[in-house]
């Protein structure tokens, strides 16, 4: 059997399974497997030992059972870093790449000294290694309750030779060390509403963590305690930055007013859909020096 002759079957396979984009996951898991090169693997289309389709029948058979791509292929890339993903972790989503590079632009323009960030919810880590990565200077801090998460982010900023990320493990600030105060608050938290969980696809319900997403009762939870106590942690002019759930944009902004921010602003994402907040805190009294 040829590899294009497994890659024919893997994809019969996934689509008796009532996977969506059976081809294209068929394609990527089979090459995967195989350890080749797209191009190479159409133009060669070597014939594969015993061991190569069992091999793919087994990732096959992961995907069939509803199993996201990105932890069978174990890594997802993120803004030019490859993040390794896994049971446990939430795998990082297009979205959140513009969050990251708004937080790289508004921590960017600080000028000296250089800036501490702070990423809540660090997850996989992405978010804070991007920002680590594009600022080399900024000191850069994640937190997540999940110990599992955090096993991914600190193999993360390992496997990316990222040195000025460091992780803690606890809800939200309550890790940090006492009396840090950051330039930047970035954060994608958990924001599905409890109740519509049950309706999301499978691969997320089953299979990504529940603690990721579920922002509670009207899954605005995290942005109450992230807005809430953000100004106790930040330097005067400092900045939070959200990612949003669909149709949040007017509370979360209503929650950040509330905080005590002073200009905010929304962003939108790929699709249109209002995705990322930006609250500032004012700069306090002038500085007369
Ligand atoms: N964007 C994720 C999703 O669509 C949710 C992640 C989150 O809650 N922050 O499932």
């Amino acid at each position: 059997m040829r590899l294009l002759d497994a890659l024919k079957a893997s994809t019969e396979y996934l689509e008796k399974a009532g996977i969506d984009d059976a081809f294209a996951d068929a394609e990527i898991l089979t090459f995967h497997a195989a350890g080749a090169d797209r191009l190479a693997a159409y133009m060669d289309n070597p014939e594969i030992t015993k061991g190569l389709r069992a091999k793919i029948r087994r990732l096959m058979a992961r995907r069939a059972k509803g199993e996201p791509l990105q932890y069978i292929v174990g890594h997802v890339d993120f803004l030019g870093l490859t993040i390794h993903v896994g049971k446990g972790v939430l795998i990082p989503r297009p979205e959140t790449e513009l969050l990251a590079e708004e937080a790289i632009r508004s921590a960017g323009k600080g000028g000296t000294p250089p800036p501490a960030i702070l990423d809540l919810c660090t997850g996989s880590g992405c978010i804070a290694l991007a920002l680590a990565k594009a600022l080399p200077e900024a000191e850069v801090y994640g937190t997540d309750v999940s110990k599992d998460a955090l096993r991914f982010a600190k193999k993360n900023a390992g496997s990316n030779g990222i040195g000025n990320a460091a992780f803690f493990e606890g809800s939200l600030f309550s890790p940090l060390p006492g009396g840090k105060v950051f330039d930047l608050i970035v954060s994608n938290p958990p924001y599905i509403v409890s109740a519509d969980i049950a309706g999301l696809q499978r691969e997320i319900r089953d299979w990504e963590p529940l603690a990721a997403l579920d922002g509670g009762k009207d899954g605005l939870v995290f942005y109450r305690k992230i807005l809430g106590e953000a100004g106790r942690h930040l330097r005067p002019g400092g900045i939070v930055l959200c990612e949003l759930g669909f149709g949040q944009s007017d509370m979360v902004r209503k929650i950040a007013e509330l905080s005590g921010f002073g200009r905010i602003t929304v962003t939108k994402d790929y699709a249109g859909i209002e995705r990322i907040l930006k609250a500032e805190l004012d700069r306090g009294m002038p500085d007369s020096g």
